[in-house]
């Protein structure tokens, strides 16, 4: 007998739930989720867009908005649309949490055997999405939406985001894509995976990447907004792209370790220069100059040691498990062989 996909954290094991039933083998439920914030302008079409492409896939499916704090006509929309489809499902948050939160909360409700992520402004194009259910339904655990091109961007925006996507791979410990966004086809165990992880602060492209599980790209092309404006200032972007280094590697903390390094090679080169200048003057400098580095990198040294520390509390406190278990197979009592069905032993 296979068992659901778990994480596990010391020796707190999360129940196993039944066994899903298979990828292919029946209809199952497609969740959608999609973060609104001031999208009055696009919603409806949005919403037609996504009911048209959506049949295709073979899949019942829910679609869940989530109204993250809107000041315009978002919401009211929202509500005539659940009106009239009873596929469509509104949690309105309390105020403006941001696109992360919201694209949280809409995964925790989310009750899908996949579940799509989607901006709600029609730069990613729903009819990609029954692209993403193939590639689930033969095997990849994540359908990641990976851009071929991007219409109706600054070429600001495209150079610092590629640069940005780059940096942050080479940051992070484990291997996140580049190119992509938050389009995304995730199948329940990677969702229960990450809605499982008790931190409050979340970066979901880096912890859908940490969850480990195979990721597979389809290819699309990225179009310009319809109508309304960005909500992301290059303000909110820089912060938003400190947030995602910040929680998702060690390296910023661990700096100071080059920096000492730096600082003590130095000094040995200015602790030489002092032995073997011929001039008192000349060898005067350069022993100053010795004692002033090495002095430096000591007490770089140090805070890259309280770093050290401060790292192992964080990861403490962000409380992480310290591995993903995709699934068990346990030998099967009837058949007295041990099986595994890879498709129906994803839930957690
Ligand atoms: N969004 C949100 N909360 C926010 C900002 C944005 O839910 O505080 C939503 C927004 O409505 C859209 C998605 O997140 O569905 C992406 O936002 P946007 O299109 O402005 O980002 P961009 O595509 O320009 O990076
Ligand atoms: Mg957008």
């Amino acid at each position: 007998m296979t068992n659901p996909a778990s994480f596990e954290h010391g020796p707190d094991i999360l129940p196993h739930r039944p066994a899903r039933r298979s990828r292919s083998a029946s209809r199952g439920l497609l969740s959608i989720v999609i973060p609104c914030h001031n999208e009055e302008e696009v919603i409806e079409s949005t919403h037609r867009r996504l009911v048209a492409a959506l049949p295709s896939t073979g899949m019942d499916f829910e679609i869940l908005y989530i109204d993250d704090g809107s000041r315009d006509g978002t919401l009211a929309r929202l509500e005539a649309i659940a009106a009239g489809d009873p596929r469509a499902t509104i949690i309105e948050l309390s105020r403006n949490f941001g696109q992360q939160s919201a694209m949280s909360a809409g995964l925790a409700r989310a009750r899908g055997d996949a579940v799509v992520i989607i901006d709600a402004d029609l730069q990613d194009p729903p009819e990609v999405i029954p692209e993403m259910v193939e590639r689930w339904r033969s095997g990849a655990d994540v359908a990641y939406g990976r851009r071929r091109s991007r219409d109706g961007e600054t070429w600001f925006k495209l150079v610092t985001a590629s640069c940005f996507h780059r940096f942050f791979a080479s940051l992070v410990p484990y291997p996140i894509p580049v190119d992509t966004g938050d389009f995304k086809l995730l199948d329940r165990a990677v969702v229960d995976a990450v809605c499982g992880l008790p931190e409050k602060r979340r970066y979901l492209r880096s912890l859908v990447a940490w969850t480990g599980f195979r990721q597979e790209p389809v290819w699309y092309d990225r179009h310009a907004r319809p109508a309304g404006e960005t909500k992301y200032s290059t303000r909110k972007l820089i912060r938003l792209a400190i947030d995602a280094v910040m929680l998702s590697s060690d390296t910023p903390l661990r700096a100071a370790w080059w920096a000492a390094g730096l600082l003590a090679t130095a000094g040995v080169g200015c602790t030489l220069l002092a032995c073997l200048l011929p001039t008192r003057e000349g060898a005067l400098v350069s022993a100053i100059a010795a004692v002033v580095t090495l002095a430096g990198a000591i007490q770089t040294a140090a805070v890259a040691i309280v770093g050290e520390y401060v790292v192992r509390t964080y990861r403490e406190v962000q409380g992480r498990p310290s591995w993903v278990v995709k699934r068990t197979i346990e030998g099967d009592t009837a058949a007295g062989a041990g099986h595994s069905d890879r498709h129906g032993s994803r839930a957690a």
